[in-house]
C-alpha cells in the first residue's frame, strides 16, 4: 500500500512539475486558432478581434486558421486530435452543443474531447432578407412564403451552424419548409444574399449589423428577447409576431483534451485581459456582440454552459426530427 501511494505521489508531482513547466515556458511559439467557418464571417470576426489581443498578452502571435465544413464540425474533429500542448485552440459557437444531436455520429466527444478556457460573447441573431425581397415586415414575409414556399430560398452555413438552428425554428414556428441553400460560413451566404442569390438568411448581428445600417439587406427582427442598442428601431421576431422565438448564440474558446490545467489557466487569464481591451469591448460594441463578464471567462463556466446548452437542446432538436449522417 504504501509503495502504491508513494508511485501516486511519484507520478502527481511529475505530473505537477511538467506543467509547471509547461506553464513557465508557454508560450514559445504561435499559436493557432481554428474558426470552424469562413473567412470574414461572425466567428472569423470575433476570433480575430480575440486573437488580437490575445496576442499582445501573450507575447507570441495568435494566428487564425479557417477550417470550414460541415457546420464546424470538420474544424472540432482536428482540434480533438491535435496536440494537447496549448497551440491549437479552437473557438466555436452555440454549434458546439447543438452538433451532438444532430450528427448521429461525431468524430468526437463535445465536452469529453476539449478542455473548455472560458465564454467569449454573447450575440443576438437577425433575420434578414435580400434587399428587393418584397415584404417590409414578419406579417408580410410569412404571407410571402406561405403563397409559394418552394420559390423562397434560406442559407446557412451548413448543419451544425447557428443560422441552420435559427432557419429551422423559423420554419417551426411558421409551420412551413423552405428551399435551404448551405454554405461554409455566413461571410459567403451574405454575399450571395446581398447580389440576390438567395432569399432569406438568419445570421449573428456581428455580419449584419453594417449591411443593415448600411441599407444592404432587409431585417425582420432580433432572436433575442430585448432589442438592442446598437440597431434601434429593429423589433424582436417575439414582438414582431412570433411569441418566444428565441436563439441567442453564445462563443466559447475551447483547447484539446489534456491541455496542462496550468497552461489553459493562462489562456482563460488572456482571455479575461482581452474581454477587457478597450480595443475589444469597442470593436463588439458595434457588432451588437457584448463580451462575457470575467467570471463567465473560465474554464468552469463553459464547462456548464456547454453542458446546460447540449441538454437544453437536445428535446428541441429531437422534436423537429432533423439529423445528419
Ligand atoms: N454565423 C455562422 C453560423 O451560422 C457561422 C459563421 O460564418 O461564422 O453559424
Amino acid at each position: 500500500m504504501k509503495t502504491i501511494l508513494r508511485s501516486i505521489g511519484v507520478a502527481a508531482l511529475c505530473a505537477a512539475s511538467v506543467s509547471a513547466v509547461a506553464a513557465d515556458d508557454y508560450p514559445s511559439k504561435p499559436i493557432t486558432m481554428v474558426i470552424p467557418f469562413a473567412a470574414g464571417g461572425p466567428t472569423d470576426v470575433v476570433g480575430r478581434i480575440i486573437a488580437q489581443s490575445m496576442t499582445t498578452t501573450l507575447k507570441k502571435t495568435v494566428v487564425v486558421e479557417n477550417t470550414p465544413g460541415a457546420g464546424g464540425t470538420i474544424a472540432a474533429a482536428r482540434v480533438a486530435r491535435a496536440a494537447p500542448d496549448g497551440y491549437m485552440l479552437f473557438l466555436h459557437h452555440i454549434g458546439h452543443s447543438t452538433a451532438p444531436s444532430l450528427y448521429r455520429t461525431l468524430p468526437y466527444n463535445s465536452i469529453d474531447s476539449f478542455e473548455p478556457v472560458g465564454l467569449v460573447a454573447d450575440v443576438p441573431m437577425t433575420l434578414i432578407a435580400r434587399k428587393d425581397f418584397p415584404a417590409q415586415d414578419l406579417k408580410e414575409l410569412i404571407a410571402v412564403i406561405k403563397k409559394d414556399p418552394k420559390k423562397v430560398s434560406l442559407a446557412n452555413a451548413g448543419l451544425g451552424a447557428a443560422s441552420h438552428l435559427c432557419g429551422m425554428l423559423f420554419m417551426s414556428a411558421i409551420g412551413t419548409d423552405l428551399n435551404t441553400i448551405p454554405y461554409k460560413g455566413t461571410a459567403p451566404a451574405m454575399n450571395d444574399l446581398m447580389g440576390g442569390q438567395v432569399d432569406l438568411m438568419c445570421d449573428q448581428t456581428t455580419n449584419t449589423t453594417s449591411q443593415i445600417k448600411g441599407g444592404k439587406v432587409k431585417v425582420y427582427g432580433l432572436t433575442t428577447s430585448k432589442r438592442l442598442a446598437s440597431l434601434p428601431g429593429v423589433p424582436t421576431l417575439s414582438e414582431a409576431g412570433l411569441p418566444k422565438f428565441e436563439v441567442a448564440v453564445w462563443h466559447g474558446l475551447y483547447a484539446p483534451k489534456g491541455t496542462p490545467k496550468s497552461v489553459v489557466d493562462k489562456l482563460s487569464q488572456a482571455l479575461q485581459v482581452a474581454l477587457k481591451d478597450p480595443m475589444v469591448v469597442e470593436r463588439f460594441a458595434g457588432l451588437g456582440t457584448e463580451p462575457v463578464a470575467q467570471n463567465r471567462a473560465t474554464p468552469e463556466a463553459l464547462r456548464g454552459h456547454l453542458k446546460a446548452e447540449i441538454d437544453k437542446w437536445a428535446p428541441i432538436i429531437k422534436k423537429a426530427g432533423i439529423y445528419a449522417d
